[in-house]
């Protein structure tokens, strides 16, 4: 059977389709829910339904839904399997079939239709769910031993403090099965499982007191996420190396003119980096979000600021006019057919604004190499034996201008001064706890409503005084 990306996502909705399920578009990455920045999960659009707000419309549906994580990225192009941009494809059931359905059509999926075999694949449930456990030994007949009971942090989703909620099941590759089958296995382990579908069963109400109490509609959300199960099929290292993305990186090793069997691990990361981050902003500027300072558009600054580092880093110098990330995302669109169908439309559009943000960004950067300049004079001119560079100076290079600190501290150290290196993590640390309290969690209560697109931007750029003097950062 035909193992290509597009072919799995297209075998994933027939198989739904034919058991019933409504095959629905992908939503935005723009959720029309203020109170969450991008979608990061399929059920997103189905929310209101989930949380009885709105009818359904239908008593299950399927999707391929293209997500965005930002709470991976730290993770990119350093796991195997993870994005900021992915695509999860879904199946969901509005109060229809419940949890015996949704764990027999998973297992068959995998094991038949998708043909992974049935020894390689382990599951995990929640330690209390027992009526998963059954089901998995008895009408699946997966052994004991591969079924894996853990904890509430992994296996209980609950959508806020009050609400819809449940435990999930998960179902994970097995790439090294001559290690043995015990007690002591642990599926958290990424040198030999791949966590590739998640079966959520929001079976319960959790009440004020804190009491579960079943819903009488039971709903179904899954996500598989389909540059992983791709990886899986194609038998390849990692989600990176599937025809799913290999082609962007490919267009980028034109551009550095190098390969990818002599690229050292440092420039796969970055290969990796700059094909993931192109994915992402392609289909966040095409779903109507531009490069800003705040919210979502500082998402997409972000990730083309790290995209044209890690191009330097490759020694890539861009066309004529000084860009080069619109090269790849042209590669990017030439292969967005499946996923957004409007891209190719909105083309010159998205490649502008990619080609505008680079070159931008590459002047922000010049201004940055005369702010270090800057502080490194006043460093070494100060009284004092030592002359050191405080952390927030090097928070300041690091965020604003894009400087790796290790870039400025390189520098430094070449003129004598030293870096305040815990100064600066601590700056690290605190923008990381701001943008992950704001990323990380799917809200499903309405009635808090803060819209998080408002605060979730650590640092809110205001521009650049003078040249000499450095940018204006409020935090
Ligand atoms: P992991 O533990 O590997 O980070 P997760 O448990 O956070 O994954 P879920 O929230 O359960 O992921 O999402 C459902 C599915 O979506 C996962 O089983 C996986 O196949 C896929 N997925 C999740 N996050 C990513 C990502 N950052 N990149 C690619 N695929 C992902
Ligand atoms: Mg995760
Ligand atoms: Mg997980
Ligand atoms: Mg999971």
């Amino acid at each position: 059977k035909d193992v290509s990306g597009d072919s799995i996502r297209r075998r994933f909705l027939d198989f739904y389709a034919s058991r019933g399920h409504k095959i629905l578009p992908s939503a935005s990455l723009v959720p029309e829910d203020p109170t969450v920045l991008l979608t990061i999960a399929g059920m997103l659009q189905f929310k209101p339904v989930f949380l009885g707000k709105v009818p359904r419309q239908v008593p299950c549906a399927t999707t391929a839904q293209r997500c965005i994580r930002t709470n991976d990225l730290e993770n990119v192009g350093k796991t195997a399997r993870h994005h900021t941009f992915f695509e999860m494809l879904g199946n969901f059931s509005f109060g229809d079939y419940f949890k015996k359905e949704a764990i027999k059509w998973a297992w068959e999926l995998s094991t038949v239709e998708f043909g992974l075999p049935a020894d390689r694949v382990w599951v995990s449930i929640y330690e209390d769910d027992d009526e998963a456990f059954e089901i998995w030994k008895n009408e699946v007949g997966v052994p004991v031993e591969r079924i894996k009971r853990m904890g509430e942090a992994d296996n209980f989703w609950t959508s806020g403090p009050t609400g819809p909620c449940g435990p999930c099941s998960e179902l994970y590759y097995d790439f090294h099965p001559e290690r043995g089958c015990n007690e002591n296995v642990d599926l958290g382990d990424d040198s030999r499982f791949i966590e590739f579908y998640n079966l959520v069963f929001m079976q319960y109400n959790k009440t004020e007191d804190g009491l579960l109490e079943p819903l009488k509609q039971k709903n179904i959300d899954t996500g598989l996420g389909l540059e992983r199960i791709a990886q899986i099929l194609q038998k390849v290292p990692n989600n990176y190396e599937t025809d799913l993305i290999y082609p962007i990186i490919g267009k980028v090793l034109e551009l550095a003119n190098i390969s990818y069997d002599s690229a050292s691990d440092k420039e796969k990361t970055s290969l990796k980096v700059i094909a993931d981050h192109m994915r992402a902003v392609v289909y966040l500027i095409s779903d109507g979000v531009v490069p800003s300072n705040i919210g979502r558009g500082y998402v997409v600054r972000r990730l083309i600021r790290r995209a044209v580092r890690k191009g330097k880093s490759l020694g890539i110098n861009g066309d004529g006019r000084g860009a080069f990330l619109p090269i790849v995302a042209e590669k990017v669109i030439e292969m967005s057919t499946y996923i957004d169908s409007d891209v190719k439309q909105k083309s010159p559009r998205i490649l502008e604004e990619i080609r505008q943000e680079e070159v931008h960004f590459n002047k922000t950067l010049e201004r940055g190499e005369k702010l270090l300049e800057l502080k490194l004079h006043e460093a070494l001119s100060m009284a004092g034996k030592k002359s050191c560079l405080s952390g927030k100076d090097a928070f300041v290079l690091y965020d604003t201008y894009g400087f790796p600190v290790e870039i400025t501290a390189e520098v430094a150290e070449e003129r004598g001064v030293s870096i305040d290196m815990d100064g600066f993590e601590a700056e690290m640390e605190n923008q990381r706890r701001q943008s992950q309290a704001a990323h990380n969690v799917v809200k499903l209560t309405v009635e808090d409503g803060d819209d998080i697109t408002k605060n979730v931007d650590e640092t809110e750029f205001l521009g650049y005084d003078s040249l000499s003097a450095r940018a204006v950062v409020k935090s």
